[in-house]
């Protein structure tokens, strides 16, 4: 986290509590750093945008070189409207585009988005299409092997559906073969923010069905999920001794094969989660009991970062007091007053509302400051699915601002805060 308790304060006395904020300058480093990886006949960076889809984002990723990967039909949609061209777009989804759908996927195919197939019936949808118009094709693997933070992060494995299993990838070139279709770039995502070197063995596996199976392949799409680590005693992986092995693999492939293929990854973890923080305000204190915890509460949980309940997953913490005074910064090895295990949960019914929880959702306390009420307490590292995953309007509660801090410290509200009404705008009473 860059800014600073000041500027804190603050966002939090111009824009209210909660409120997510993000660095510019976190942002265009972690691009930096991806447009500079290790790499052997040419590189493509992609920002996979589901991790976070804000428009000022999207263009600031954008802006700085790196293009989409998109998970949805209404990704490319939002990314259009993002003023991204659809020839900077890869479309990896499971959904089969039909009726006006097809249209607009076809449309934007023509345009130049890459398509990336992720099952036989995906190619049959489009095959004769892409065959008419000389199109090739991306098409994704499942190579039956995946990692993740957690088993519902991990997309490689028997567990998860996602791409075209080996197995089936016979199949899938017959029938391509049929109207003469080129697959000129192979995709895995094995998943996200697991085992490093499930990600290198994931390359050697990958570039083993390219050769066996992809003449024709120009590219690769090793896919995303380097792991960040959101708390001090987690590793991030080492991006740039990932890069170094795929270069040395994709040269090897050379010296074997003649073919340079180009390679393409797709972060969006590791371009957003720590660039973004979310700024929180303490509404009460209460003791459950002799043998109980002790409890913060904050005024944004659940409903704001989802990723404890989803994953056990933690973030970091900082507690500023009302006047400004660092009370506790779980990222400084400074020593701070009043440490103890305490739990933070949010404003939500639910005991599953907090943010120290175990994998199995149980409240896990956690050493930390003792903040007043009206003090403000930042949960870190939320820039990536936690404005995009979480129950924003659970009780009732409205979606947040968004505020972007520039390279030169300005503010700038790039989301409004929800207005209430929006939230039931859509309903229809009896
Ligand atoms: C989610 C996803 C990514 C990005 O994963 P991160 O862990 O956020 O880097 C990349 N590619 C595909 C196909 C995805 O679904």
């Amino acid at each position: 986290m860059y800014h600073s308790h000041t500027q804190t304060l603050k966002i939090a006395h111009e824009f209210g509590t909660p409120t997510y904020v993000y660095d510019e300058k976190i942002i265009l480093e972690n691009c930096n750093k991806l447009l500079n990886l290790p790499n052997a006949f040419g590189l493509k960076v992609r920002y996979a945008m589901k991790a976070n889809s804000s428009k000022a984002l999207l263009q600031l990723i954008h802006k700085s070189g790196i293009e989409i990967d998109a998970s949805s039909i209404n990704e490319v949609k939002r990314a259009l409207h993002a003023k991204i061209p659809a020839n900077k777009i890869l479309l990896t989804t499971h959904e089969i585009p039909m009726g006006e759908d097809k249209k607009f996927i076809e449309k934007q195919i023509l345009e130049g988005l890459t398509y990336n197939i992720c099952s036989i019936n995906q190619l049959r949808n489009i095959k004769d299409f892409a065959a008419q118009h000389q199109v090739k094709l991306s098409i994704r693997v499942h190579p039956g092997k995946g990692t993740g933070e957690s088993s519902s992060r991990n997309t490689g494995d028997k567990y998860s559906c996602f791409g075209v299993h080996l197995e089936n990838l016979p199949q899938a070139l017959k029938e391509g073969k049929e109207v003469n279709l080129i697959f000129d770039q192979v995709h895995v995502h094995i998943g996200s923010g697991g085992d490093p070197e499930a990600w290198k063995e994931n390359i050697d596996r990958q570039l083993g069905f390219v050769q066996k199976y992809f003449p024709e392949a120009t590219r690769v799409n090793f896919g995303g999920g380097f792991k960040v680590g959101r708390m001090p005693h987690e590793q991030d992986a080492d991006i740039n001794d990932l890069g170094s092995y795929a270069k040395e693999k994709v040269e090897d492939f050379y010296q074997e094969t003649g073919r340079k293929l180009k390679m393409e990854v797709e972060p969006g973890t590791f371009l957003m989660a720590k660039s973004g923080s979310l700024i929180t305000k303490v509404i009460d204190r209460k003791k459950t009991g002799k043998d109980g915890f002790d409890f913060i509460v904050l005024d944004g949980g659940m409903e704001v970062n989802m990723r404890p309940l989803l994953y056990g997953s933690q973030h970091p913490l900082t507690m500023i007091s009302k006047e400004g005074k660092l009370l506790f910064d779980e990222e400084s090895l400074e020593e701070f007053e009043g440490i103890a295990e305490r739990v933070i949960v949010g404003k939500c019914c639910e005991s599953g509302d907090a943010q120290c929880l175990d994998e199995s959702g149980k409240i896990q306390p956690r050493k930390m400051g003792n903040p007043e009420v009206g003090d403000f307490v930042v949960i870190g590292a939320t820039g990536a699915y936690s404005p995009v995953l979480s129950p924003n309007n659970y009780n009732s509660h409205v979606k947040p601002p968004e505020v972007l801090i520039r390279a030169n410290g300005d503010l700038q509200l790039i989301r409004k805060k929800q207005n209430f009404e929006e939230i039931f705008v859509n309903e229809i009473g009896l």
